[in-house]
Order: C-alpha cells, then sequence, then structure tokens
C-alpha cells in the first residue's frame, strides 16, 4: 500500500490571496510525525512559514512540489474536529480559512510564553491625552486608539497584548508616543492570579429541591440524553431558575465522564452564574476569559486540552474551547447579540455550538427569557425543542410595569427627562433606604427625528426603519435602500414644529440626578465609566454593599446582576433602540426592556419599573410592560416575515470602507456591479435574491473609516457561496491597503 506522501496545508497567514490550501511532500523523515492536524514549517514564497496539515494525499497536482521543512510536534495542532469545524465557519461565515483555525489554536500562539507583560503607562493627564487622541485621529488612528485606551485605563496600565489586539497596533504605533514622551511601557512579570477573581468569593450551596416547574422541565431535558432531539431552548421569565436546570445537567454528564460548555454572553456582566459554577464544580472547573493576562489564558487552555478542567465556561470564544467528548453545551441568554462575532470570521456562537453539539452527540441547551427569534422559528420547524418556565421561584412575583407617555409630559410642560410619576417614585424609593436603578441605552446615536407632541418618527416608505438625520446638507436617509427625503421641520402627522433629533446620554441623567437629589450617592455604570480593568466588578460591588443607592446605567446594568435592594428601575427613554435603522430594532427594545424589568424584586419586596416612552403604543413596549413574550414574538414574527427580514430568509452584508469618502463610496459601486454581473441571479429559484445599491452605513464613520453598505436578501444564499467568495475575494486582491471590503452573513448589527 502505498503511504500518504503529500501534505495540504492552510498556511499561517491572513491574506486572500493564499486563502487555499497547498500541497507539500513530506520527507521520508517526517513521515512519521506529520499527521492531519499537525502544525509543520514550510518554505513560502521566498521565505518559510507556518502552517497547518488539514489532509494527507496520497497524489498532487502540483509539480515538483516543495518539501516540508519541520514538524512541531508540540505544539497544540488540529484535532479532526477542528478542521471540518474551522473549514464549515470559514465558508458559511465568508472567512479565510486561517481565521477560523486562529480560533482553535492557544492564545498567544507561540510557544514561548512570555515571561513578562508589557504595560503601558500615561506620562500625561487624561485630558491630555485625549485632546491629542482626537488630535491624531486623522492622521495616525492607531496612536490616537493607543492613547484613548491608556488615558481611561491611568495609572492601572493597559498590556500591551490588550492594547495591540484591541486597537490592531503595531510596535511603531507605540514607540512613536514613547518618543513624544505620552506614555511609558513597563516590564512587569506577569500576575497569575487575575484581580477580579481574587475580589469574588465563591459560592457553593449544596443543591436545592427543584420546584414543580423546574422538576417538569429537567425530566424533558433528561429524555434528551436518550433521544435523537438533544437541542433545547429553555424559555423560562427571569428568575424562574434556569441555572439549576444546567447545574443538573451538567452534573449528570460530568458524571457520564463526559465534559461540559457553558457559554455566557459577556464574562464581566455574569459575576453570579460564573461565582455558583466555580462553587459547585471546584477543582474541573475553568473559565476562559480574554481579560486574564497572556500566560494565564495559555495555561488554561492547556488545562482544558490535557483534560484536567472538564467543564468549560467563557464568553462567545470559548465555544472554540479544546474539550473533548462533549457531552453538554449550554449556552445562557441565548438571544444575546455578543453572540455574533462582529470581526472575521464573523461567526455566530449558536450555530458553532450547534455543529459541535452535533459532532459529539451533545445535549445543547439554550437559555432566555426573551428566546431570539432566530431560535423561536427553529422551535416551530422542529429543529429545537422548546422547554417552558413561566413562573419566578418560591412564588416571586414579576414586577408591575407602568408605561409613562412622554408626549402626555410634555404637553403639559414638563420638559425635563423625568416624569413626574417617575421622579415621585425615585423620591419614595430613596426615602424608604431602598435601591433604584435608571436605565438608558445611549449606544443610539443622535440621529432620527421625533416629533415631541404626538411621538411620530419619520420612517423609510420602503422599509419600515426610521429614516436618520443628516446635516450638510440637510437631509433623511434611509440605511437599507437608500431612499432619500428632505429634512422636516414641522411634523408631517401633526403639523407641529417640535420634532427634534433624539439624544441623550447617561451622564446628563447623572448630572440631573446630583441636581434634583444631592447628596445621594450615585453609581454610573456605562461603558466610559468601565474602561478600567476590574471597575466593573468594583462597582457592581460597591451597590450590591449599598454603598450607593441610584445606579445610573446602560445596558451593561441590565444584564446577568441580580440585586436584592433595588425596588425601583426607571427606563428613561425606551425610544432610543427602537428607532435604530436595524430590522432587529423592536426585538432588541423588547428584549432590553423585559430583562430591565426583569431587575426589579428579585429580594423579598414587590418591584416596580417605570417605562418613560413616545411610543406607548409600540408593540415592543406593550409587551414588556405586560411580560407577554408569547404575544410580542408573534406580531414581531408576523413583522418580520412580511418583510421578509431573517430569519425569514438569509442575509449577507457587503461593507466597504475607507478613510476617504469617495473611495469607499466608488469601490462600493464597483462591487456592486461585479456581484451583479458575477451571481447568477436570473436562474435562482423565485424568490430571487436581492442586491440593495450601495448606501452609506448609518455608522457612517468609524473608527475613521467612512463605510458604505450593500445589503443581499433571499433565500438559500449558500448556493452562490462558491461564486460570492470569488468574487469578492478576487476583487479585495485588486483594494490598495486603504480599501477594505468585509462579508457578514446573517448580520446581528445593520450599523
Ligand atoms: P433565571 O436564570 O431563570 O433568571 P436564576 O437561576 O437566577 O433564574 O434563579 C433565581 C433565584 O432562584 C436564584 O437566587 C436561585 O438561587 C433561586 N432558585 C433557583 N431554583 C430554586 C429552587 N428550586 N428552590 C429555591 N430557590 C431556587
Ligand atoms: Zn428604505
Ligand atoms: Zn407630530
Amino acid at each position: 500500500m502505498e503511504t500518504k506522501q503529500y501534505a495540504r496545508v492552510i498556511v499561517d497567514l491572513i491574506n486572500d490571496g493564499v486563502d487555499k490550501p497547498f500541497d507539500y511532500l513530506i520527507p521520508a523523515g517526517l513521515r512519521e510525525q506529520v499527521r492531519v492536524g499537525s502544525q509543520v514549517i514550510v518554505p513560502f514564497r521566498s521565505g518559510t512559514v507556518k502552517a497547518f496539515v488539514v489532509s494527507l494525499e496520497e497524489k498532487t497536482s502540483v509539480h515538483n512540489p516543495k518539501e516540508v521543512l519541520s514538524v512541531d510536534s508540540s505544539a497544540a495542532g488540529l484535532s479532526p474536529e477542528f478542521i471540518d469545524l474551522t473549514y464549515w465557519v470559514s465558508r458559511y461565515f465568508f472567512s479565510r480559512w486561517i481565521e477560523a483555525i486562529r480560533l482553535c489554536l492557544p492564545p498567544g500562539r507561540d510557544r514561548i510564553k512570555p515571561k513578562y507583560d508589557e504595560v503601558i503607562f500615561p506620562l500625561q493627564t487624561k485630558s491630555f491625552l485625549l485632546e491629542e487622541s482626537s488630535r491624531l485621529r486623522k492622521k495616525a488612528l492607531r496612536q490616537a486608539l493607543i492613547l484613548e485606551y491608556v488615558a481611561f485605563a491611568g495609572q492601572e496600565g493597559v498590556s500591551w497584548d490588550n492594547l495591540r489586539e484591541k486597537t490592531g497596533a503595531g510596535r511603531q504605533s507605540l514607540t512613536s508616543l514613547v518618543n513624544k514622551g505620552f506614555v511609558r511601557v513597563d516590564k512587569l512579570s506577569q500576575i497569575r492570579v487575575p484581580g477580579d477573581e481574587k475580589l469574588m468569593e465563591t459560592d457553593s450551596r449544596p443543591g436545592v429541591i427543584l420546584t414543580g416547574q423546574q422538576e417538569k422541565a429537567w425530566q424533558a431535558i433528561l429524555k434528551g440524553f436518550e433521544d435523537t432531539q438533544k437541542h433545547f431552548l429553555l424559555y423560562g421569565i427571569t428568575g424562574s431558575g434556569k441555572t439549576e436546570l444546567y447545574f443538573r445537567a451538567a452534573e449528570k454528564v460530568l458524571s457520564q465522564g463526559r465534559t461540559v460548555l457553558i457559554l455566557v454572553p459577556e464574562i464581566a456582566l455574569t459575576p453570579v452564574i460564573i461565582n455558583q459554577f466555580r462553587g459547585r464544580f471546584a477543582g474541573q472547573f475553568s473559565l476562559l476569559h480574554s481579560s486574564l493576562s497572556p500566560g494565564e489564558r495559555y495555561d488554561m487552555w492547556w488545562r482544558v486540552k490535557r483534560g484536567e478542567a472538564r467543564i468549560v465556561l467563557g464568553a462567545r470564544s470559548a465555544v472554540f474551547a479544546p474539550l473533548d467528548n462533549i457531552g453538554l453545551i449550554v449556552i445562557d441568554e441565548e438571544h444575546e447579540n455578543t453572540y455574533k462575532q462582529e470581526e472575521a470570521p464573523r461567526y455566530h456562537t449558536r450555530d458553532v455550538a450547534k455543529k459541535r453539539a452535533v459532532y459529539h452527540e451533545a445535549l445543547l441547551l439554550m437559555g432566555s427569557a426573551t428566546p431570539s427569534l432566530d431560535s423561536y422559528l427553529k422551535v416551530q420547524k422542529k429543529e429545537l425543542k422548546m422547554v417552558e418556565m413561566s413562573e419566578r421561584v418560591e412564588g416571586r412575583f414579576l414586577p408591575a410595569v407602568q408605561i409613562v407617555d412622554m408626549r402626555r409630559e410634555f404637553q403639559q410642560k414638563n420638559r425635563s427627562i423625568f416624569s413626574r410619576v417617575l421622579l415621585s417614585a425615585i423620591k419614595e424609593t430613596l426615602a424608604g433606604g431602598e435601591q433604584v436603578i435608571l436605565f438608558l441605552n445611549r449606544r443610539g446615536f443622535a440621529g432620527f427625528q421625533l416629533c415631541r407632541v404626538c411621538g411620530f418618527v419619520i420612517r423609510c416608505p420602503f422599509c419600515s426603519v426610521s429614516l436618520t438625520y443628516h446635516t450638510s446638507p440637510e437631509h433623511l436617509q434611509c440605511h437599507f435602500c437608500g431612499y432619500r427625503s428632505e429634512a422636516s421641520q414641522i411634523c408631517p402627522e401633526c403639523g407641529s414644529p417640535y420634532l427634534r433629533s433624539f439624544g441623550l446620554g447617561t451622564q446628563k441623567v447623572e448630572k440631573e440626578m446630583n441636581m434634583r437629589f444631592p447628596g445621594v450617592e450615585i453609581i454610573r455604570m456605562d461603558s466610559d465609566a468601565t474602561a478600567v480593568k476590574g471597575t466593573h466588578f468594583k462597582m457592581w460591588k460597591a451597590f450590591n454593599e449599598k454603598k450607593a443607592q441610584v445606579l445610573i446605567g446602560t445596558q451593561m446594568v441590565a444584564k446577568g446582576l441580580d440585586f436584592p435592594g433595588v425596588t425601583l428601575v426607571g427606563v428613561i427613554a425606551a425610544d432610543i433602540t427602537l428607532h435604530l435603522p436595524d430590522f432587529r430594532a423592536g426585538e432588541r427594545t423588547f428584549q432590553l426592556l423585559s430583562q430591565v424589568a426583569g431587575r426589579a424584586g428579585r429580594g423579598e419586596k414587590k418591584g416596580k419599573v417605570i417605562i418613560q416612552t413616545y411610543t406607548p403604543w409600540h408593540y415592543s413596549i406593550k409587551g414588556a410592560a405586560s411580560h407577554d413574550y408569547k404575544g410580542f414574538i408573534a406580531e414581531e414574527a408576523g413583522r418580520r416575515s412580511r418583510l421578509t427580514y431573517p430569519p425569514f430568509s438569509e442575509m449577507l452584508l457587503f461593507c466597504c470602507s475607507s478613510p476617504d469618502e469617495e473611495k469607499a463610496r466608488y469601490y462600493a459601486m464597483k462591487l456592486k456591479k461585479r456581484l451583479q454581473a458575477g451571481l447568477s441571479l436570473t436562474g435562482q429559484k423565485a424568490p430571487v435574491p436581492v442586491l440593495s445599491e450601495p448606501f452609506p452605513a448609518p455608522l457612517q464613520k468609524k473608527e475613521g473609516y467612512y463605510r458604505f453598505h450593500i445589503v443581499f436578501k433571499g433565500d438559500q444564499l449558500h448556493r452562490l457561496e462558491n461564486e460570492i467568495r470569488e468574487i469578492v475575494w478576487n476583487f479585495r486582491k485588486e483594494l490598495k491597503k486603504d480599501v477594505r471590503v468585509t462579508v457578514d452573513f446573517n448580520p446581528q448589527m445593520m450599523l
């Protein structure tokens, strides 16, 4: 029998031209060692490069192939599962194979462990650095970004690894900042116990007795261990005790000698569940956490790989944890959009988890109080089995929710950001020594025009999303289809002149609160306030210990936090997410409001929620206020299916960007023409996929890049996968460095 003497490899370079396998001859001396998945060194162009063996072949069509130079037997390499998985990820999510492979390698990727961390400290004041940063933004974006991070980190410093990852900056940018005297670099030996963890206590309560409802749900899930239907959607309202079921399932799987993967939306936002798992499964538990030091991440990864940690908890990227023999994958809060990676490869954790669950014949358990429409539709298609829990544990009630119509407040001459109802509720709560959470999602940017008299928002006639307000020249534009109209001075609905573009931030709320309630301790939690590592946890702890009475925040306060002392939750403006130019805006608003509402009344006392809005009739807001998930989702499904938006269709978002606006526009047009000409659209089964014209992205300029979008919408777009790849990959080869083209399959973010 002929032995396989050719190695088919993917080289470790990110480049469209080399995004395909290359064949190399394996010299006789290496044949024993080179396996599928091995990490090897091969000659490439004029040098050598690291590469991964994706298959062994008996023949090759390459004439005179070069030889594999060496094999690194101590490197992790890729398991057969990961070779298939990464290939699938790269095809399904239109990325390069090597980008997917890199997700499966030990963090740091280099065998030699760094002995120290380089930490960057500021040499100037925060305001100086921020000013300098905005000045540098145009000429030297990377330097500007570094300064911004360093400014916010202050004397805690930021590790260079972390900075490099976040900003994409190279050594040169750092060096020039050092030379200008803005920052200094210190080499610190690695700290192996992460700061956050030292602060946390573990929670090791023994198992509780399941409530009747939990027991029923548990019996249904147990069936999955024998059944072929192993994929579950656990729909349980906030406080219904989903975590307890995750524990049970994990215990069962571990006792069978198999391993467990637990995925959470964001590590920093889920201290409670992490502590519970850590306590319950001490000794075999491992936290894969991107903010650990590089050496520590590396150690953790190998612990998992060697099978020493049999239960792994982590955020999105942990879905690629090197676990073997997986028996259970849990996705907590499955609807969260952090599960989608926004840079290449733009994978969705749910899809990858499902793939792994199928491979390992593992149970997949996705939990949420507000399941995504995507998953809900899969329940109807019988791809997922739904298990429901509709009551809170120990008979606690869902809080009463009151909607306040801000149009009426305005008519009655109250121009403050607080309605009278909310204001008096705050007073009462503070007087009673209880705690208040005020929520305002300001991730939305000022943009849509809203009438303060009647609540009317100007929308696109074709897309049912709000039109975005532009200046110079003043106009309104749809960021889905490009439709343009004049900006209005008066409300088209009621004729009032009180149109205003909406934009309000948490800082404004804080200022108002300080003014109205001098002396009351307030914590503001948003991405500005928590830019420094560990701050979030400290704030969480302080509020939990009642060191402050009021917590003001963005969606950060909505998620996973469990404060028994909170009896009042106020939503300052529910409209902010609602009118984002994104077809998921209604769904997000519902999820967010439901979650915020779930923060109240977790303790003994009954909670109260007040939602301020200019759109009190909207089904997202009404649905959240009446805790009516089913009613909401039916309405949302109807709407999305009528407009054939995902999940009732598939979508590809092409983004063409450049620091030069004209270039970005020009290449977007060009790409559109290529796609139009190259895709065999007419031969497609009806409904034929539709390719939009290029239009400015809602977030038109991001990190110094002007962005243009092209939306491709239709059924089974993967039938065109090869054509699309070919067109885009070839197109990208022609581009200069200052123009980028990305492809996002089923984007979660249309901004
Ligand atoms: P969910 O994740 O569904 O919002 P949790 O899992 O956080 O809900 O549970 C809510 C609270 O109820 C937690 O404090 C949890 O410890 C408690 N709990 C869960 N199950 C039980 C039970 N069977 N008996 C008593 N308390 C329980
Ligand atoms: Zn439109
Ligand atoms: Zn009006």
